[in-house]
């Protein structure tokens, strides 16, 4: 342990807490330890004595047929979007979404009775269910209704209908009991229907929050977000200003594991950058009887061979969010591989683990920018030489990484190439030809540019984990799966819609309460989710709604 910064749980805790939210938040997060010491003693201290009334929601048998039938529904109606379509929510191409309201409408008629209830851009949702405490700052919610399409090629892979929302048993044999099979049962209906759920059992129960509580359901979270919870977020921002939230939580691939017999909640506290890039490499067509000695394919294989050549970094740093994680788990004698085990405490055998780490492409994710080269056209007819080629390649950053560092690292890869084989080149920096068709330059040419897709992400400011919003998530996390669940800061090297929330608070969560074994085939085929983790959804806000009241945060 010599690496590591000392600790002092005990005598230093709470005089670091001050300390610590005084400096910026890469220092709070770059000494894991201390943060998860404080927020135990947090936890200890302040979450206990709120813990609000439990409820036995899966021996509820009334309540899990209706809720299992209700994520069925859901799943029914098709909420699919894709990319490149209108900004305008009133386009026809949402018109499904009319039926989705219409659903939650009829099925959870209290809250549409007890809670404001706005629309934005036609099909985003935003609820206020205001707090008997004005002063006091309101927590946010989210769960997006779209998800994402079903590629035709795949149906007949599907165990049931994808849009079928089947109840049935799971395919595996250590998964056992009911699951909800379908598009959107994981990512995001289980959270949204959840969500609703949670807030109706505690309207029932005649429960008022102190807090306003603020629920948002983008429509176009898979598409980028820009139609929806983009505009949600100005609207919020107007309304209460800057840094106005105390806490947010929306959908995470990080969530619930089970280390061992124990539990662990891994907290997303920063989510990766990311960004689309579109290369277009435009030459002379022509008969293909008298072909180039290469064309713009052949070109195209070139670049795409490079760019797969480059070596991204993948090293092992403190802030690193699995890094945090992993001496979390450490610190808290969770079952750990021993090469972790041997080697985190030793910085010198970094290297080492890092090289060992990265064997895992989940572990890869974490540790540096990824490039999947996802899109590629060219070419119409056996007898025509292409005229265009276009590729388009997904990247996420690396958490500590930039997208215009990123941006001359491609440009380096594939400057060569167009020189190598005589074409013209026109990377980034050439902002004017952006949206142009790449016409304009002449023939031959590689132009790279950013995709129109959608708009380009920086990561994520970091979540503090020494906060009073990180024992609450902690503390609701522990009274429901018990008192020796480790709460683990970590990342999501995916992306969410709280990119739109970063001017409203700095204590962002992405978090599935479930476990994360028990979701299934999120955005593949057999898409599904257990019974019992939809249901634990359900109770982590119920829990957390009666933790927020008395809850000593702004
Ligand atoms: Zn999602």
């Amino acid at each position: 342990m010599s690496e590591k910064q000392p600790i002092n749980r005990t005598s230093n805790t709470q005089k670091n807490t001050s300390r610590q939210r005084d400096n910026n938040v890469r220092l709070c997060l770059g000494v894991t330890l201390f943060g998860a010491a404080i927020a135990y003693w947090l936890m200890k201290s302040d979450i206990t004595s709120a813990l609000g009334p439990k409820w036995d929601i899966l021996s509820d048998k009334q309540y899990t047929l209706k809720a299992a039938e209700r994520l069925s529904k859901a799943i029914q109606i098709d909420t699919r979007t894709f990319d490149g379509t209108p900004f305008d929510g009133s386009d026809p191409i949402y018109d499904n979404f009319y039926q989705f309201e219409k659903f939650l409408e009829n099925q959870f008629p209290t809250i549409f009775k007890y809670l404001q209830h706005e629309m934005i851009n036609t099909h985003s949702h935003l609820f206020t269910w205001k707090g008997s405490k004005p002063d006091l700052k309101p927590v946010v919610f989210m769960a997006h209704i779209d998800t994402v399409p079903i590629l035709p090629d795949t149906i007949s892979d599907w165990t049931f209908d994808p849009l079928s929302g089947k109840i049935a048993a799971d395919v595996r044999s250590d998964t056992p009991g009911t699951w909800i099979w379908g598009r959107g049962a994981s990512d995001c209906k289980n959270s949204l229907m959840g969500i609703f759920g949670s807030i109706e059992k505690l309207i029932d129960e005649g429960y008022k929050p102190e807090r306003t509580i603020l629920l948002i359901n983008g429509h176009d979270e898979e598409i980028g977000g820009m139609r929806g919870d983009a505009q949600v977020a100005k609207l919020l921002e107007g309304r209460y200003g800057h840094d106005s939230v105390s806490l947010l939580v929306d959908e995470g691939f990080t969530g619930m594991t089970l280390e061992g017999d124990r539990f662990v909640a891994g907290l997303g506290m920063m989510e990766k950058g990311t960004m689309n890039v579109d290369i277009n490499i435009h030459s002379e067509g022509g008969h293909s009887s008298v072909p180039h000695e290469h064309n713009s394919i052949g070109v195209m294989a070139a670049v795409i061979r490079d760019l797969e050549a480059i070596p991204f970094t993948q090293t092992l740093k403190p802030e690193n969010p699995l890094a945090q994680y992993l001496d979390c788990l450490l610190e808290h004698n969770v079952t750990v591989p021993d090469q972790v085990k041997q080697g985190l405490a030793v910085k010198s055998k970094w290297p080492a683990l890092t090289k060992w780490l990265i064997k895992d492409r989940v572990n890869r994710a974490f540790l540096s920018t990824t490039q999947a080269i996802d899109m590629i056209q060219g070419g119409i007819k056996y007898n025509a030489l292409p005229e265009v080629v276009k590729t388009t390649i997904n990247y996420r950053l690396a958490f500590d990484t930039t997208t215009s560092e990123v941006q001359k690292l491609i440009a380096k890869a594939v400057r060569p190439i167009a020189a190598n084989y005589g074409y013209g080149f026109s990377s980034f920096e050439h902002e004017k030809d952006k949206n142009q068709s790449g016409r304009s330059l002449s023939l031959p040419h590689i132009k790279l540019a950013i995709s129109d897709i959608e708009p380009i992400l920086e990561s994520a400011p970091p979540t503090p984990s020494d906060s009073l919003a990180f024992a609450l998530i902690g503390g609701t996390c522990k009274s429901m799966y018990g008192d020796d669940t480790v709460i683990a800061p970590t990342g999501m090297f995916a992306n969410t819609d709280t990119r739109y929330m970063w001017n409203l608070t700095r204590h962002i969560f992405r978090f599935n309460p479930s476990l994360l074994t028990h979701n299934a085939g999120v955005h593949t085929t057999d898409e599904r989710i257990s019974l019992e983790a939809h249901l634990n959804t359900t109770r982590f806000y119920y829990t957390l709604m009666h933790n927020l009241q008395g809850w000593q945060a702004d």
